[in-house]
């Protein structure tokens, strides 16, 4: 972790609509609450879908809860004749901090490829919104090429597009080591595993922003930037994964729409 605030990132998927987003986001800030826990020691995020977004953001607001919030994904536009998309401007707009992109089940299902995820982090930080950029292999990925090959060169293809922004010192991402072979399948990486792969992510960074932000710029981004695991993360296992230098966190999916669940795991020290 290394002087990086740990991230505890639920991704509520296609599920929750808003009136129980309310009845979920209350239940989580209240267990955190009545629990002690310290927001500025271990930062909390949800991912709800768009159409929950205004009441998230409603109930954040009125409550003054600590808990920040993002969207599962946006347009590569900022605006017009894009039927269906949201753009990145109408996120910030409703105080949204982050948004996820390059998810495994965009890529898959809806072919989204390293460009389209590039756009979208370039849009992401166009609206001043932090990119959680996902990366990850699939089992056929892991078996042919190993476990770094496929999430490394995601990363890699994606800081391309977006290093003229980076060079900003005030950008900021994130990024989500998420092999697609845990993702909902109960059978989460090893801590020992994902430090690996996450440790050459960090790697990556440094390596691949020297170039166009100057060696010093992008040592800084490498160690600022937190990376999360994701894939089966649970109770019982998060803080293993937390244990480990290089992960700053967890994008979590099942467990996160379980208040008790998600609030245990925000607590894993
Ligand atoms: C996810 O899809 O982002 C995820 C981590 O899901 P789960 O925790 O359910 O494996």
């Amino acid at each position: 972790v290394a002087g990086r605030r740990p991230l505890i990132a639920g991704n509520w998927k296609m599920n929750i609509d808003h009136l129980h987003a309310i009845a979920l986001v209350q239940k989580v800030a209240w267990t955190l609450k009545d629990a002690g826990h310290d927001f500025d020691d271990v930062e909390v995020a949800v991912f709800p879908p768009f159409t929950d977004l205004r009441s998230v953001q409603s109930l954040v607001a009125a409550d003054h809860l600590h808990i920040r919030y993002g969207a599962q994904d946006l347009s590569t536009h900022d605006e017009g004749a894009y039927t269906g998309e949201i753009s990145g401007a109408f996120l910030a707009r409703l105080d949204c901090d982050y948004v996820i992109v390059g998810h495994s089940e965009r890529r898959a299902y809806h072919h989204e490829d390293d460009a389209v995820v590039a756009a979208k982090a370039q849009a992401a930080l166009r609206h001043g919104l932090v990119p959680v950029i996902c990366v990850g292999e699939t089992a056929e990925d892991l078996e042919q090429q190993g476990p770094a090959a496929v999430p490394v060169a995601q990363l890699a293809a994606v800081l391309d597009g977006i290093a003229d922004r980076l060079g900003d010192e005030a950008a900021e991402i994130v990024v989500a080591y998420e092999p697609v072979w845990a993702i909902g399948s109960g059978h989460a990486a090893t801590p020992g595993q994902a430090q690996q792969v996450i440790g050459r992510l960090r790697e990556t960074i440094a390596e691949r922003l020297a170039g166009p932000l100057g060696a010093d710029r992008a040592d800084r981004l490498a160690d600022a930037t937190r990376i999360l695991y994701g894939g089966s993360v649970a109770v019982g296992n998060v803080a293993g994964f937390l244990a480990e230098p290089d992960i700053d966190g967890a994008l979590v999916g099942g467990a996160s729409l379980d208040a008790r669940s998600f609030a245990d795991i925000a607590r894993f020290r």
